[in-house]
């Protein structure tokens, strides 16, 4: 009899209500040994296994069948795995099972020399290995999804920390934006890490609420890290992405610089990021920095959300990125002012201009390096100058410290490289797609 999905997905939902009720009502709260015989425990786990097993892909499936050493080991052995709950210490969780307080103290001391334990975290892992003589012969504590303590309880405690061994696979998606790039790409399974990178990619080139229409084609490749005999995985770089715009494809291939740099450009080897100036006006001299200081008219320390360039009464200023005029106007102690917004995460602001250049108004598009107005001293000013505000997610930074990418056009035998590269991503990419 083949079961139907219904059926399958209702065991899933009992197996899994089970073990839930099993780890939430039995093993924290009651001494190890009047919890149940050691071979329910080993089939409620199995049975877990099995159940995993079925959503995990082809690499992971061999792997687990590949890897006789580690089933003879489960096999030998039992696991308990305690997942941190709030407000647990370790010692509250050394309790439960059948350690003195002596053996317990050794314990906690020893890993204390390599892992201070107040930093356990909610919802860290902790597994119990507890051979067949009833006793833990092993804590295995999960610090991240690729490392762990491991502390081995022989009549002297050894403890190690391992990085486990890692194996990365490339996926590939493709998909039609009809809601927004976000939301799309989690119903298209694309993790949430991978899309949040894909969204600072493309904000240097994109206006989201602009350029993103219905049916936008977006395709990415990622790197997924799986972690050997673990089910959790992590997401590392962004291979390559594109999307289209209005006839207009936009390709990122991810490329390891000469310089030793991660950074994404085009076919063209050029640095698809586009950075924002960070003085937006020629032979000014930078006047007041970004932080603290005490406001020359008030008297007031202040923090100053900005810098300040001195230069002469009508010097231009240009804009220091490709984006939209937000705001052309008198906006109170800023004088004339303007704010122009690049894309979903940076604008720029410029302050006390004397006037703003013709056909500067709100709504306008402007591209870097475009005059936009001129260095006054309107508004609370003691002298003419340019106060310069770099805004991202709708707070001041600092533009000086502001690590913006350069903007690199790859040349010579690095282009060469960096060509041979891009097609092998490329061709993977298309490969998977395919497949
Ligand atoms: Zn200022």
């Amino acid at each position: 009899m083949i079961p139907s999905v219904k059926n399958t997905t209702f065991l899933i939902l009992i197996i899994f209500g089970f073990l839930f009720f099993l780890f939430n009502a039995n093993i924290l709260s009651l001494n190890y040994k009047n919890i149940s015989s050691p071979k329910q425990i080993k089939s409620i786990e199995q049975k877990v296994e099995i159940n995993k097993n079925s959503h995990k892909s082809k690499v992971e499936k061999e792997n687990v069948i590949k890897d006789f050493s580690y089933n003879d080991y489960k096999l030998q052995n039992k696991e308990i795995i305690i997942t941190v709950k709030k407000g647990q210490t370790f010692l509250s969780i050394l309790d439960d099972f059948n350690f003195d307080n002596k053996r317990k103290f050794e314990i906690i001391n020893s890993i204390n020399k390599i892992f201070d334990l107040r930093e356990l975290k909610v919802n860290q892992k902790i597994n119990f290995i507890i051979n067949n003589e009833e006793k833990v012969k092993k804590i295995i504590i999960e610090l991240s999804y690729n490392t762990n303590i491991e502390i081995n309880l022989g009549p002297k405690i050894q403890i190690e920390k391992k990085q486990l061994e890692t194996f990365t696979e490339i996926n590939s998606k493709e998909y039609l934006i009809t809601n927004s790039l976000y939301a799309d790409g989690i119903n298209n399974k694309i993790p949430n890490q991978i899309l949040i990178k894909l969204i600072q990619l493309f904000s240097f080139d994109l206006d989201f609420q602009r350029d993103i229409q219905k049916n936008t084609k977006v395709s990415v490749s990622y790197e997924k890290i799986n972690v050997k005999n673990k089910s959790e995985s992590s997401f590392g770089d962004i291979e390559y992405a594109q999307i289209i715009i209005k006839n207009n494809t936009l390709e990122y291939f991810k490329f390891l610089t000469d310089d030793g740099f991660i950074d994404y450009f085009n076919r063209e080897g050029k640095n698809v990021k586009k950075s924002i100036l960070k003085t937006p006006l020629d032979g000014a001299r930078l006047s007041s920095s970004f932080g603290m200081r005490k406001h020359p008219i008030s008297g007031f320390n202040k923090m100053h959300k900005g810098i300040d360039f001195a230069a002469p009464k009508g010097t231009p200023i240009y804009a220091g990125g490709n984006g939209v005029i937000e705001m052309a106007g008198v906006n109170g102690g800023y004088g004339k002012y303007i704010r122009i917004r690049h894309n979903n995460e940076y604008k720029t602001a410029y302050a006390h201009l004397s006037s703003f250049k013709k056909g500067i108004s709100k709504g306008v598009r402007v591209n870097q390096g475009e005059v936009i107005g001129y260095v006054g001293s309107t508004g609370r000013s003691t002298g003419p100058h340019l106060h310069y505000e770099i805004i991202y997610q709708n707070k001041q930074i600092n533009p000086l410290t502001l690590k913006l990418p350069s903007g690199k056009i790859l040349k010579g035998s690095e282009l060469e490289r960096f060509i041979k590269n891009y097609k092998m991503i490329y061709a993977n990419h298309l490969n998977n797609l395919f497949e």
